[in-house]
């Protein structure tokens, strides 16, 4: 099945020059760039490994900035070298919470820049200088001028402002990017499941250095999608290393709480170099000092196992969470597919298996699957191949609207298949309201207050009309790069007005997971809170719609009953300024008795005018 379909403008001088594309794993640790030749994807080395620092050094003033392995051997000097601009991607200063050691240059609301002594650097020019570097290593290895663009990986979790950011750093490194692909969906594609089977359910299970993602992917009918995400984005090799660091730490007879940083930082670095001896060995002679203690002691993968069992255990909890999300359950999953190098760990594995019952896929080098699947992907994007799939990515938090009260209408649930387009009719609250803000709202929970406000527009020249006559129809259209743009029209003016959200910086991993989070914690008092709003709503409409049949028709009433009707409207007030519903219920009941009445005599004089002038004959 053929869906994405690229058209090309600036096609080769040379109709039969080989084109290629490529594939770009643009890394917080690590960063790969992979093309097919020949049919073959292959990630393509720098010396002995295809796996490029994405360090950046910007210490030496009349020096290009030097990118990759040759950076890191500045990593001493840590205010010049920017070892995880990808962290720093999208985000405002304020959403900057974890311990860096930069000088940021910018205020709150805007993605901070590194003061180097070459100047400031934006996380955006930095992973422009990654980018840049990998595209000009490719560039070496191919013909000249045969490079047509790239598909750049991101991960599941980065939102609109995330994206945009990396699609601003390709485009500065020269790079045309035929699509950002998630993630796991590039594992899923270099592992060609499509083509080994019609349909099937695939669990993709990436343990990076500092983030666990999981996901569900559904291959259906020749199309691709994933059905849910999940993770966790602190939990990864590093805190592997941290816990083996605190186990050397107590087998020495040592309190963790004693030793200081620099020295937990050593030992974790060495940690490192077991753990990752361990996955091609069976056990590891450990001889070293700790704050002056030796400690001789052999570590083995059993041992391994329960050391690390914390880091397992919560992984199996993310993945159980998203089959929950996706509703699949673990005996309709067809494959599960390992990412990221901390899978390379035989512990790992084993727990996987263990928990699923089934081998998991991890024949392709877990670093370098996501490139390799990028390049397939763009592979297929510039020869506009038959077995194209269509690459379906999901929403990771529900899109939505503010409505009265300050509520949460979702217009697009969380994990609902990109592009989508969802339309939602509204309406006036108010009498003659010719304007309508219309408030785009992010996140889980029932009131806007507990979400996150992503943009504001006004809809203006709406006619004057009565309240609840106007329709306004609200338009959300994600694009397949994710990129939000949300409409209003007012259907009898034919009136528009239209935003694309690209906000200046976007939501953390974190603040994603915790907006998830309260979603499911708060579930029964956010729907207090809602039935609590809606019956405020209520009640002031009721108001708002006796104000204005007053201001027309306040003579059909005696003075009595004008009186006891402004009474009751009073007491209604009043109720509103409560938190009670039982008690703004009971208002607007006693309420209620009146206005009926009042509407009645309405109705009653309007007929009478209807007649007035009319003979019976003429009925
Ligand atoms: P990221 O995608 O977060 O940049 P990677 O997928 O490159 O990270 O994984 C990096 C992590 O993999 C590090 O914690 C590293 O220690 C770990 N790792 C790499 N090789 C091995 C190995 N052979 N055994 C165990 N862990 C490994
Ligand atoms: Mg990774």
């Amino acid at each position: 099945m053929s869906l994405l379909q690229i058209s090309e403008p600036n096609q080769s001088k040379n109709p039969h020059q080989h084109r290629y594309a490529l594939g770009i794993d643009l890394g917080t640790t690590h960063s790969l760039v992979a093309v097919v030749r020949s049919g073959r994807a292959n990630a393509l080395p720098f010396g002995d490994s295809p796996l490029l620092p994405s360090v950046v050094y910007y210490g030496n003033k009349s020096s290009a900035p030097v990118v990759g392995n040759a950076a890191l051997v500045y990593a001493d000097d840590l205010k010049n070298t920017i070892i995880s601009a990808k962290r720093f991607m999208g985000r405002a200063k304020s959403d900057i919470k974890f311990s860096h050691p930069y000088t940021l240059a910018g205020n709150d609301k805007t993605m901070p820049a590194f003061v180097t002594a070459q100047g400031e650097k934006s996380p955006v020019e930095t992973s422009a200088h990654i980018l840049k570097h990998l595209k000009n290593h490719a560039a070496a290895a191919l013909p000249p001028d045969s490079i047509q663009g790239a598909v750049i990986t991101v991960p599941a979790y980065f939102d609109d402002a995330q994206r945009t950011a990396t699609k601003d750093a390709a485009t500065a490194a020269g790079l045309t990017v035929l699509r950002l692909l998630n993630e796991p969906t590039a594992a899923a594609i270099a592992y060609g499941i499509d083509k080994n089977t019609a349909q099937g359910n695939y669990l993709v299970y990436d343990l990076g250095g500092g983030t666990f993602d999981v996901s569900l992917l559904r291959l259906s009918d020749g199309v691709f999608e994933v059905l849910a995400t999940g993770g966790n984005s602190a939990l990864g090799g590093d805190d592997i290393d941290r816990l083996i660091a605190n186990w050397l730490i107590k087998t020495a007879n040592l309190n963790p709480a004693d030793i200081d940083h620099s020295e937990k930082s050593r030992l974790a670095k060495l940690a490192k170099t077991y753990k990752q001896a361990l996955s091609e060995q069976d056990s590891v002679l450990i001889e070293l000092n700790i704050a002056n203690t030796p400690v001789s002691v052999s570590l083995d993968n059993a041992t391994l196992s329960q050391i690390i069992e914390p880091v397992i255990r919560r992984t199996l909890q993310s993945c159980e969470q998203v089959m929950l999300d996706a509703k699949v359950d673990k005996s309709a999953l067809n494959d599960i597919i390992l990412v990221g190098g901390s899978t390379r760990m035989p512990v790992i594995r084993d727990a996987v298996e263990a928990h699923f019952g089934r081998v998991p896929l991890c024949s392709i080098n877990p670093d370098e699957v996501v490139a390799i699947g990028a390049s397939i992907a763009a592979d297929q994007l510039i020869n506009q191949s038959k077995d194209a799939l269509l690459l379906l990515d999901v929403t990771p938090l529900s899109l939505g609207i503010e409505t009265m009260g300050g509520l949460m209408e979702v217009i697009i649930p969380r994990n609902t298949p990109i592009p989508v387009t969802r339309r939602q009719v509204f309406t006036t609250h108010q009498d003659g309201q010719t304007g309508m803000i219309i408030q785009v709202v992010q996140g889980e929970r029932d009131t806007v207050a507990d979400c996150r406000r992503l943009a504001r527009f006004e809809l203006h020249g709406i006619p004057p009309m009565k309240a609840g006559l106007a329709r306004v129809e609200v338009t959300y259209a994600i694009d397949a790069n994710g990129q939000l743009t949300v409409s209003a029209r007012e259907t009898t003016t034919d009136i528009v007005s239209q935003i694309q959200v690209s906000p200046s910086y976007g939501l953390s991993e974190e603040q994603q997971e915790q907006l998830l989070q309260a979603g499911f914690i708060h579930a029964a008092e956010d729907k207090a809170a809602r039935m609590l709003i809606e019956t405020k709503v209520e009640a002031e409409r009721e108001l708002l719609a006796l104000q204005s049949a007053l201001t027309d028709f306040a003579d059909l009433l005696s003075d009595d009953e004008h009186a006891n009707l402004r009474h009751h409207m009073q007491a209604t007030t009043d109720a509103l300024t409560t938190d009670d519903k039982a008690v703004i219920d009971q208002a607007i009941k006693a309420l209620k008795v009146h206005s009926d009445h009042f509407a009645s005599v309405i109705m009653d004089k309007n007929v009478k005018d209807a007649l007035a002038g009319t003979r019976t004959s003429d009925w």
